[in-house]
This record gives C-alpha cells, sequence and structure tokens, in this order.
C-alpha cells in the first residue's frame, strides 16, 4: 500500500539527496517544495521586486496570482525540475543570492498558503516523498512516515560549499555558514508554520550517517 512520506529538517541536511533516492527506490513521486519558495524568489529578483536592499513585499502579493510554478520530469536527470512561468530554472533557483532571499519570500503568508495549496494537490494520490520545513507539520500532517533531518551548522555549510563549487559559484565558505545560520534563525522563528520536528517524526542527526546508511534507515522504515 502507497504511502506519503514527509522529510523536514534544517538547511542542507541533505534531505533532497536521500528524498530522491527514496522515491526512486519506491517508484514514488519526489517533490521538493523548497524549489517552490525558490522560484517565487527567483522571480521576485528577476522582476525588480527584490534588489540589493529593497523588497517591495506588496508587489510580490499582487502578482502571485499570475505565476506559474511547477515541476516538470526530466527522464535523463531522473527527477523533475523546477518551471517558472514555462521556463526551466532548476538551475538558476540554486546559487546562493537566491538562497540569501528565499526564507524572507517563504515568510510571507500569502506566498506559503499559495504553494501549501499546490503541495496538497500534488499529494493528493499517495506515493509522494516530499521534503520541505513544514511538510510533517502542515502541508501533510496525516502523513504515515514522517523524517526530521538535523545535523551541525558546520557541517551543512561545508556539504552546501562543496555543491556550490561543484557548479563553479564563485562563494567563500564564511557567506555559505552564514547563510546555512541566517536561514535556519528565519525559518525556525517566522510567525507563520516555522520549522519545527513533528510530534510523530523520526529526527535523524546525519553528521556522522553515509548517504548509504540514511538511505537504508528511511528505505527499511517504509517497507514495514
Ligand atoms: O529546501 P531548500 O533549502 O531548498 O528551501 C529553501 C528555503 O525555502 C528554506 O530555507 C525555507 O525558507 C523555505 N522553505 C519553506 N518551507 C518549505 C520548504 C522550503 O519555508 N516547505
Amino acid at each position: 500500500k502507497k504511502i506519503t512520506i514527509a522529510i523536514d529538517g534544517f538547511s542542507s541536511t541533505g534531505k533532497s539527496t536521500v528524498a530522491k533516492q527514496l522515491a526512486k527506490a519506491l517508484g514514488y513521486v519526489y517533490v521538493d517544495s523548497g524549489a517552490m519558495y525558490r522560484a517565487v524568489a527567483l522571480y521576485a529578483m528577476q522582476n525588480g521586486i527584490i534588489s540589493k536592499d529593497h523588497f517591495d513585499i506588496e508587489k510580490l502579493i499582487s502578482d502571485l496570482d499570475s505565476l506559474r510554478i511547477n515541476f516538470k520530469y526530466n527522464e535523463d536527470v531522473g527527477f523533475a525540475e523546477m518551471y517558472l512561468n514555462g521556463k526551466n530554472v532548476e538551475n538558476e533557483i540554486r546559487t546562493l543570492e537566491v538562497s540569501q532571499w528565499v526564507s524572507q519570500v517563504a515568510e510571507i503568508s500569502e506566498v506559503r498558503r499559495m504553494l501549501v495549496l499546490q503541495q496538497q494537490k500534488m499529494g493528493k494520490e499517495k506515493g509522494v516523498v516530499m521534503d520541505g520545513r513544514d511538510i510533517g507539520t502542515v502541508v501533510f500532517p496525516d502523513a504515515e512516515l514522517k523524517f526530521f533531518m538535523t545535523a551541525s551548522a558546520e557541517t551543512r555549510a561545508k556539504r552546501r560549499y562543496k555543491e556550490l563549487l561543484d557548479r563553479n559559484e564563485n562563494v567563500s565558505y564564511e557567506d555559505v555558514l552564514k547563510n546555512v545560520e541566517s536561514r535556519d534563525l528565519i525559518d525556525s522563528t517566522r510567525e507563520d508554520s516555522p520549522l519545527m520536528k513533528a510530534k510523530d517524526a523520526i529526527e535523524i542527526e546525519n553528521s556522522n550517517l553515509s548517504l548509504k546508511a540514511q538511505f537504508k534507515k528511511l528505505y527499511d522504515l517504509a517497507q514495514e
């Protein structure tokens, strides 16, 4: 019987890597909810709503209805990529610049309301692995299996730094660490559905856990 699997946790805990593998092994659909918040942030940055030190929240809210944010499966890479108004933005949403604004965008209640509804629609049929910050608490409080991933900020920043270097981004470790810490803070203190562990979520501290070991743990629990 197919179930819903929610994977939440702090930034760069490796949620998406293990979620993707798990979905593949189970024949489930994988949804990266963070990509949707990133797409909204990218839209704001590309349309003058966010500039160096100015964020026109009202304008973003009034534009929300016209945004088309959706995933399209790419057979070559084996997962669904993010599209913003018909354009593939899978790479653009992963830059440090987007990471530096996304949590402020995700604090806006109107943004959350819109994306949560869309996420719930995508999960209507069972057989979904979704990762994010509020999946087990708000999006799918009834999910049959919930995980909450944690790791030290340094471990996470190191992982993210390596990822960004692999993408040829010119960033410093210090800036990445600062970003991870500032997103943690905004995500866990915002008024509207802050990041927290669902009561019935299984916590996994993965600083010293290999991807393989992590996958096995999740996979075995999903089989039960
Ligand atoms: O998962 P990822 O790090 O790509 O998410 C980017 C940001 O989007 C998070 O730091 C958080 O501010 C926001 N987010 C959220 N709720 C989710 C997923 C992501 O607020 N379910």
